[in-house]
């Protein structure tokens, strides 16, 4: 008698609706609803730059540029950044799913579905909001500084002794655009106000010195450069306090990849180069070799002749033990050289080049040998 007299009283009527109850005096239905998974406004107003689509939240502009977001997809990448900050999660193991109802110009109204339990000892369930979000358009602050051509640094591109190449133009571009994309959720100044590409070779203009400073880094190591950081004085803050703007100026080599070079008085064939590292080939000694430029050896580095002075040849005999003739594509002059000069296997046919320096004639190597 006893034993029933509890099982009666656990299972007392929810106070509301009369069910069973579970918990508080209340069934599950009724304290789920007393007991929101989660809290959230409605309507919400999204401020977007209309530039870059970056959002204005509590904390200041949010990017969301430099993913690989679709254009299509902005819309809900905002909506999506938006609703994380304005959500206030209430429950527990909440999950949250949004869905579009309705798209107009400058309204969409999503539904948003939580699921999750109100209390650990309920099972999960789910509860459908409304949320209107009403869009709004401005600049935001990157945008603006960027349209009003403002900028904190120049770096200059220029090389030493030649004008810079177009391949070379096309490269240095396409790094500053990479590591300015790369840099640009961290540094709300990683843009390029403008670019000047003259004979003399490029000018960015930076809108941030740190990202000008990093970009020099960059091609201070990878070309080889020579670099110098020039401050100017450009006004005076109020206080008083002197204001100055970087200007920086990378040199690169007189030299590229398939020039030739003098070091410690041989003539080398230049194989690669970048990352602080010289790749040469010695056309005396026939060998390989790395350079840095903190080594002994770099100081006696001169430039000697552009790939362009190399001569192209076609092997016309060649027997064992015997010299090798080859004749000179462009003016069709036989000469013989010994076959011992020779790194790699020859056939009768083969295109050879050859650099003449005095009266030495120096086979270079087959650009295929350093391949690999
Ligand atoms: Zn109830
Ligand atoms: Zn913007």
């Amino acid at each position: 008698m006893y034993r029933i007299k509890r099982l009666i009283q656990v299972t007392a009527p929810c106070y509301l609706c009369g069910k069973p109850s579970v918990l508080e005096g209340l069934c599950a239905d009724c304290f789920n609803d007393g007991h929101p998974l989660i809290e959230v406004s409605t309507p919400l107003t999204l401020l977007a730059c209309k530039k870059c689509g970056s959002i204005k939240l509590t904390d200041g502009w949010k990017k969301i540029a430099g993913d690989g977001i679709h254009h299509d997809d902005v819309g809900d990448v905002q909506i999506e950044l938006l609703l994380e900050r304005s959500i206030k999660i209430l429950g527990k193991d909440v999950q949250i799913t949004l869905e579009d109802e309705r798209k107009l110009d400058r309204v969409t109204h999503t539904i948003l579905t939580a699921t999750g339990r109100s209390h650990e000892s309920l099972a999960p369930h789910d509860e459908k909001y409304n949320v209107e979000i009403r869009f709004r358009y401005g600049t935001c602050e990157t945008c603006g500084l960027m349209s009003g051509g403002y900028y904190e640094a120049i770096l200059q591109v220029r090389a030493d002794g030649r004008e810079l190449t177009d391949d070379e133009k096309t490269a240095l571009t396409q790094t500053v655009t990479d590591i300015t994309v790369a840099r640009y959720k961290s540094d709300d100044k990683a843009f390029i106000t403008s670019t000047i590409d003259d004979r003399y070779g490029i000018d960015f203009y930076v809108g941030s010195e740190n990202l000008c400073k990093y970009l020099a880094d960059e091609f201070e190591m990878q070309y080889l450069a020579e670099r110098k950081d020039n401050y100017k004085l450009v006004g005076e803050e109020k206080g008083g306090k002197r204001k100055y703007r970087i200007t920086i100026l990378i040199r690169l080599p007189r030299f590229t990849v398939g020039d030739f070079v003098k070091i410690n008085d041989n003539p080398c064939e230049i194989v690669a180069m970048g990352r602080n590292m010289l790749t040469c080939y010695d056309l005396k000694q026939r060998e390989r070799f790395s350079i840095n430029p903190r080594s002994a050896r770099w100081r006696t580095l001169e430039f000697l002749a552009p790939q362009s002075s190399r001569r192209e040849f076609m092997i016309t005999t060649f027997s064992y033990g015997q010299p090798v003739q080859m004749m000179d594509s462009v003016n069709f002059e036989v000469v013989e050289v010994e076959q011992s000069l020779f790194d790699s296997e020859i056939t009768i046919g083969d295109k050879i080049y050859a650099l003449q320096l005095d009266e030495e004639l120096y086979i270079l190597t087959k650009p295929s040998q350093f391949n690999g």
